[in-house]
């Protein structure tokens, strides 16, 4: 199966088992916003208490909060959003089709560093045990050009991406021969800027002075909030503050399910420190925030960093973490250096002054920031896409069948445990129900009665539930259950006594937060 079949499949699976459906779908859905399902809205839940614990719960400097999503317009001149927040966008004019100019050159760079990739593969296979992949990429003549062309674009974009100069961005996917996907033509209109903010209107005198934004990122809520959290809260830099919230962007390529949607969820943290310490801080986050990944227990060779090529105005140094999706290795999380830029055109439009004064340098200064800003909904569909398998299973009468299963870490997936009572007689059905009464304060449960237990696993390895009881005729006898681990379908005899203790050491949140 080719990963875009792979893609496609996941999708449906996602609307058949209730984690994600198209919005309003009833008048066929509206482009890149979706609603989330029962399972997918707990999936959603489980992985923002995740950060919200590893953030709120275990440093005793970061505190949360909630701020509203419409903010004075003044709040996106000072953050640069009214005049910048813009993406170069070009249209193919055979397909029709939109497409983000930045985009299409980035994957121009990726498709010649996936031949890199393919020329590496070859020669490790022929030279087996004696490879050198360093001598080899620094020496093959072939890999070289490719280096040469890669360089060459990247310099040509980032000069382009500065300026920023549209002409050079489209000479760039001209002189790249870069084709339109879907009509396969070269046949581009100019590349045009295009601002991706939402407006509406408040209040009911409909005149411009009354136009606001849907905000089209949670941080602006932070900055605009540092001296009310900083003195209520008599916080010391370092600190932090960090948010969960809704963002919204009128983006133009929406092609990648919940990738890229135009209403979406920002987890950020705003992490205040001395001018000068920014750095140093940076490097901490950087590497914590790959911990948090890797605690989930995620293969790490599906993680990489990558290195901007063309800092923010602001910025002055900027990482995103990247997954290997489906598509390809694509942003998750952005780690940046925001310098004193936002607390100071805040203070330069408000005309308040926001400083602090640091009682043990006895001086006051515009504290430095270093943003941590993950997507809720890609790590939705990073927990959905590196959980999904389909499997060939051996079944105990030696027939095979198939399965669907959602490896999604255990501390994450939606429904912790189902219990199954093996028949719907001799009292094991009341039996599964008080377990499930007992076990459901703590863990989210099913109960489930209907078909064949086979059937029943199957529905619930579609669903992600890392574990199945079954109450069957020997439970009547001793108080012991049987226990099936969606990954391995082992199966264990334990006595219910220990179910809760045994559940809570698995799909704890806990067990990832400690290995942050
Ligand atoms: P991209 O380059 O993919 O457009 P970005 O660099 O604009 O992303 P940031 O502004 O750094 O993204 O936003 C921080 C995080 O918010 C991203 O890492 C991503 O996880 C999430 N995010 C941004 N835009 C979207 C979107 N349209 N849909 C879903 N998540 C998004």
């Amino acid at each position: 199966m080719t990963q875009e079949e792979l893609f496609k499949k996941l999708i449906s699976h996602c609307k058949e088992y209730g984690f994600i459906f198209p919005s309003s779908e009833i008048y066929d859905g509206l482009s890149a916003v979706y609603d989330y399902g029962q399972y997918g809205s707990e999936l959603k839940n489980n992985i923002k208490k995740y950060w919200w614990d590893s953030m709120v719960l275990l440093n005793d400097n970061i505190v949360g909060i909630d701020a509203a999503i419409f903010m004075h317009p003044r709040t996106w001149e000072a953050s640069g959003h009214v005049g910048a927040f813009n993406d170069p966008l070009i249209d193919n004019k055979d397909s029709k089709k939109r497409y983000r100019a930045d985009v299409l050159i980035e994957e121009h760079i990726a498709k010649l560093e996936g031949k890199i990739d393919k020329e590496v593969e070859k020669a490790a296979k022929k030279f087996g045990e004696a490879f050198d992949k360093n001598q080899f990429i620094t020496t093959n003549g072939r890999v070289l050009e490719i280096q040469k062309e890669i360089d060459t674009v990247r310099a040509r974009f980032v000069a382009a991406l500065e300026k920023p100069d549209l002409d050079a961005m489209r000479q760039i996917i001209v002189d790249c021969e870069i084709v339109c996907p879907i009509s396969g033509t070269k046949n581009w209109t100019d590349v045009r800027q295009f601002n991706l903010m939402f407006d509406t209107k408040i209040g009911s005198v409909s005149d411009e002075a009354n136009v606001i934004y849907l905000r089209p990122e949670t941080a602006q809520g932070i900055f605009v909030n540092f001296l009310n959290v900083q003195k209520s809260g008599r916080m010391k830099v370092p600190f932090g503050i960090a948010q969960i919230g809704k963002a919204f962007r009128n983006e133009i390529v929406a092609r990648q399910f919940i990738f890229r949607m135009r209403e979406f969820e920002q987890m950020e943290m705003q992490f205040f420190v001395r001018p000068g310490s920014e750095l140093d801080w940076f490097d901490k986050w950087k590497e914590k925030r790959l911990r948090w990944h890797l605690a989930m227990g995620i293969n790490p060779e599906k993680y990489r960093f990558h290195k901007h090529d063309k800092l923010a105005h602001y910025a002055n140094a900027a990482y995103d973490i990247e997954f290997q999706f489906p598509f390809g290795f694509k942003e998750v999380e952005g780690i940046h250096s925001r310098t004193d830029y936002d607390l100071g055109r805040h203070a330069q439009f408000s005309g308040k002054k926001i400083t602090y004064f640091d009682p043990e340098l006895n001086q006051s200064y515009v504290p430095y920031v270093i943003e941590t800003s993950i997507g809720v909904d890609r790590m939705v569909l990073l927990a959905l896409a590196n959980g999904y398998a389909e499997e060939k299973v051996v079944k105990e009468d030696g027939t095979t069948d198939e399965r669907v299963v959602l490896r999604i870490p255990p501390a994450l997936a939606p429904v912790k445990l189902a219990v199954l009572p093996l028949v719907k007689k001799d009292g094991l059905d009341e039996k599964a129900q008080q377990i499930v009464k007992a076990l459901r304060f703590e863990f989210n449960c099913q109960y489930d009665e209907k078909d064949s237990i086979g059937r029943r696993y199957r529905r619930q390895d579609a669903i992600g539930t890392p574990y199945c009881i079954t109450v069957d005729h020997q439970t009547m006898q001793d108080d012991t259950v049987t226990i099936r681990n969606r990954d391995t379908m082992q199966q264990e005899r334990i006595p219910i006594a220990g179910l809760q203790k045994y559940m809570g050491d698995k799909v704890s949140i806990r067990s990832m937060l400690e290995k942050i």
